[in-house]
């Protein structure tokens, strides 16, 4: 990765439990699971468990499955373990990367796929799994933030299984391999947010498309007493009503019904018009089982939803219907319609799921813009104010002394709930204590930074940074840009010393880890040291504008 040249590193906190990104576990293929995969490696290694030495992968290999045994080249074993950077690819199916851990198994000649995956690509996975085909970025962005609150509502639907979601509708459909630039864009613009009611995350059921009625949640789950899934019309969608017909013979029918059908009669029906029961050669059914068994057995293009009227025409059915799927929550095709008439995300969640807020917290807050005397703070909870405001303040006052000059745009602190929602949000790892970009600098959690005492220094580095990014040129080295805003952090403490700039500058551009970020920023400031020693201060901050090479930059 390039690093951001405004991008700053500098108080490294030791958090690690808490920089963990949320991560889940999916079973790839789950119904149809493939018999042998080839694995063409980028830096991928291949190990038989957790702790076990691992075989680092020079070429593409084929693994297999053997029984209930996985043969991958020289090794064959119960588990192999795949990690690091791999395309996958073989029949049937569209190559895709895995970046993280997959665990391969098999049973009856068949490999069984769990992949790793941090929770916003798997919500990026999802879209393009359930809507590859919207047109609305708003109704991209509502699916983007009902498809993760599903995922972490409903948790662990596999646990006993070994794994957290399967990559079919029975928990959300999961394309791997083409995720689309306005997929990403939508999970990224909503990152971490989840739709709570009354403090508790919300059960986002989704469908394609209502027919202009949404269902009661009841019709689902019986038990699923929540006011914001009930029964209402839908105006967006039955605009242009998602309408169907099917025509079943008898004979068909009883191939997937598995017995001789001669009559079907609908027993019930729910308030939305939905069928509940049916009356299949007199005995009873349910719609759900009805529809699944045609499903499986004819296809699931034949009866869409439960929302129909059926003919009984002597040796066959005709089923005339409208919309897609169980019709509880959002409706796909309705969210589009709202997104193409200029309706925000949050409007459209508003609509579908009645009376929930959208909020990366349990109180689902959201942010909050607060106004200080010379900045403005971001914050999803208001208390912060009373800390943050009066210590930004002040390290703008420091930054603004230290280097004489001021800033033309309004600063913006913005400070993020949670370790793991600064670390989803901003790419950067758990102890990079903050960054600056542009206008705007992202802070870990207030009390992550009381606690090591480093809340009024990280406020003053990154001011710094903003008034020397200001200033500084697209050619300006990062050496002499990170270097300086030490420096002036704590001029007294920097030792001048000979470095090698042409050398630390490629550093910079490929640090590994935090030892090699702390020694090199050690080093940038002990070059800047050295160039103030020289030049004096005010050359060295006026190189900074001053169009030249890396090579002889004071
Ligand atoms: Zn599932
Ligand atoms: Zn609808």
């Amino acid at each position: 990765m390039k690093p951001a040249l405004c991008t700053v590193l500098l108080f490294f906190l030791s958090v690690s439990a808490a920089t963990q990104q949320r991560t889940v576990l999916v079973r790839l293929f789950w119904q149809h699971p493939p018999t042998e995969i080839r694995v063409t490696p980028d830096g991928a290694s291949l190990r038989t468990c957790e702790n076990c030495a691992a075989t680092r992968l020079s070429g593409p290999l084929e693994i297999a499955a053997k029984a209930s045994s996985v043969s991958a080249g020289s090794i064959s074993d119960s588990v192999v373990l795949l990690r690091g950077r791999a395309r996958i690819s073989g029949d049937g199916f569209s190559p895709f990367m895995v970046e993280n851990e997959l665990r391969i198994q098999a049973r009856d000649d068949l490999l069984l796929l769990t992949l790793t995956l941090p929770l916003e690509q798997y919500v990026t996975a999802v879209l393009q799994g359930e809507s590859a085909n919207f047109k609305s970025d708003e109704a991209l962005k509502a699916m983007a933030v009902a498809a993760r609150t599903y995922a972490v509502h409903f948790g662990s639907r596999h646990r006993l299984e070994g794994f957290d979601f399967c990559d079919t509708t029975h928990c959300q459909d999961l394309r791997l391999g083409n995720e689309s630039p306005r997929a990403r864009a939508a999970v990224a613009a909503t990152e971490g947010e989840l739709l709570w009611f009354e403090g508790r995350l919300a059960a986002t059921y989704y469908h394609r498309s209502c027919g202009g009625e949404i269902e009661d949640a009841r019709a689902l789950e019986p038990d699923l007493h929540v006011p914001y899934l009930r029964r209402h019309h839908d105006d967006y969608c039955i605009r242009t009503p998602d309408e169907w017909h099917a025509q079943i013979s008898k004979s068909d029918l009883s191939r997937a019904l598995g017995r001789p059908v001669t009559t079907v009669t609908v027993a019930a029906r729910s308030d939305s018009g939905r069928v509940q029961r049916l009356l299949v050669s007199d005995r009873s059914m349910t719609a759900t089982d009805f529809r699944f068994a045609i499903g499986r057995a004819l296809g699931w293009d034949k009866l869409r939803s439960d929302l129909y009227q059926e003919e009984d025409l002597g040796d066959r059915l005709v089923f005339r219907g409208r919309g897609q799927g169980h019709g509880v929550g959002l409706c796909q095709a309705g969210a589009e319609i709202m997104g193409e008439q200029g309706r925000s995300y949050r409007e459209i969640l508003a609509f579908y799921y009645l009376g929930t807020a959208v909020g990366i917290n349990a109180q689902g807050l959201s942010w909050e813009k607060l106004p200080g005397e010379s900045l403005d703070l971001m914050t999803t909870n208001r208390d912060d104010a009373a800390v943050l405001l009066p210590a930004a303040e002040r390290a703008l006052r420091f930054a603004i002394e230290r280097t004489g000059w001021d800033l033309r745009a309004r600063p913006l602190v913005k400070v993020y709930p949670t370790v793991a929602i600064y670390r989803d949000a901003t790419g950067e790892p758990g102890w990079v204590a903050a960054s600056t970009l542009g206008n705007v600098i992202r802070l870990q959690p207030i009390s992550t930074l009381q606690r090591t005492h480093s809340l009024g220094s990280t406020l003053g580095h990154e001011f710094l940074h903003m008034l020397i990014e200001s200033k500084a040129r697209p050619e300006t080295p990062l050496w002499l840009r990170e270097g300086l805003a030490i420096y002036l952090s704590n001029p007294e403490s920097a030792k001048p010393s000979k470095v090698d700039v042409d050398m630390l500058e490629r550093q910079l551009h490929s640090l590994q880890n935090e030892e090699q970020m702390r020694a090199a920023y050690r080093a940038c400031a002990g070059a800047v040291a050295d160039a103030v020693e020289k030049n004096g201060l005010n050359t060295v901050l006026s190189s900074l504008n001053t169009p030249r090479s890396t090579k002889s930059p004071l």
